[in-house]
C-alpha cells in the first residue's frame, strides 16, 4: 500500500504550481502590450508584443457551421513527439489505419499545423519547446493530450523535471488515457475531436487568450531559464 503522507510533497515542481502566482510579474506592460522583459535589449524588437486574442464566433450561423466542417475535416498534426507515446501516430500513418481519409495529415512545421499532439511524459525541457511550438501555431488550433504520463504525470508523477498536468501550461481538447493508447485509441480521439470542432466545442485556443496570464504565470514557475518572447509570435 503506497504512504500518501511520505510521497506528499514529492514532486516539487507541481507543488509550486498550485499556487497559480508568479514570482516575478514582468512579463507584460499593460493589458495590452507585453514586455518581453528576459530578452536582450536589441532582440525585443525582432518579436511581437502584442497579447493573443479571444476569436469570436461568427455569427451568421450557416457560415460557421461549414468553417467548422472544413477544419474538422482538415486537421494537420504537428509532427512533435514529446515522449514515447507519441510513437503511435506512425501506425495512423500506414495502409492500416490510413487517417488521410479523414483528412488528417503531418506537418513539418508549428506554423502549417492545426493540431498539437502531446503523446506521452513532458519534460521541463520539452515543455519549453512546447511552449513556443503552440504559440507559433497559426489558429484555429486544438490540442490532443495522448497517454497518462501528459494527463496526470503516469509512471512519472514524482520525477523532479517531469510535469505532472500538461492542461497546466497550455489548454487540452482532448484526452486520450493509457499507457501507452493502441493507434485505435488514438484515431478515437482525433474523431471526437473533429465531433467537437463541428460542435463549435473546441475551445482550448480562446481559453488559453482568456487566461493567458494564468497559463505564463504557470510556465514561468517551472521553465527557470526562460530566454524566449514572452508570447512566441
Ligand atoms: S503513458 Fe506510458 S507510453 Fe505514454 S509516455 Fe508515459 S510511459 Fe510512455
Amino acid at each position: 500500500m503506497i504512504d500518501k503522507d511520505k510521497y506528499k510533497d514529492v514532486n516539487p515542481v507541481e507543488e509550486e504550481v498550485k499556487t497559480l502566482e508568479s514570482p516575478k510579474n514582468n512579463w507584460y506592460v499593460d493589458e495590452k502590450t507585453l514586455a518581453n522583459a528576459d530578452l536582450p535589449e536589441e532582440e525585443r524588437e525582432w518579436f511581437s508584443d502584442a497579447r493573443p486574442q479571444v476569436v469570436p464566433p461568427i455569427r451568421w450561423t450557416p457560415m460557421e457551421k461549414f468553417l467548422n466542417w472544413a477544419r474538422a475535416k482538415s486537421l494537420w498534426i504537428l509532427a512533435f513527439g514529446t515522449g514515447c507515446g507519441a510513437i503511435e501516430l506512425r501506425p495512423l500513418l500506414t495502409a492500416r489505419y490510413d487517417i488521410s481519409r479523414f483528412g488528417m495529415a503531418p506537418r513539418p512545421t508549428p506554423r502549417q499545423a492545426s493540431v498539437f499532439m502531446i503523446g506521452g511524459y513532458v519534460s521541463l525541457k520539452t515543455l519549453k519547446r512546447i511552449v513556443r511550438s503552440y504559440e507559433q501555431m497559426q489558429g484555429p488550433k486544438f490540442v490532443v493530450a495522448v497517454c497518462s504520463c501528459a494527463i496526470n504525470g503516469g509512471m512519472y508523477w514524482d520525477s523532479y523535471n517531469t510535469i505532472k498536468r500538461i492542461d497546466n501550461y497550455i489548454p487540452v481538447d482532448v484526452y486520450v488515457t493509457g499507457c501507452m493508447p493502441r493507434p485505435e485509441a488514438v484515431l478515437s480521439g482525433f474523431q471526437k475531436l473533429q465531433q467537437l470542432i463541428m460542435d463549435g466545442k473546441a475551445e482550448g485556443q480562446n481559453l488559453y487568450a482568456e487566461k493567458f496570464d494564468w497559463y505564463k504565470a504557470n510556465q514561468k514557475k517551472v521553465i527557470k531559464d526562460w530566454n524566449m518572447p514572452d508570447y512566441n509570435w
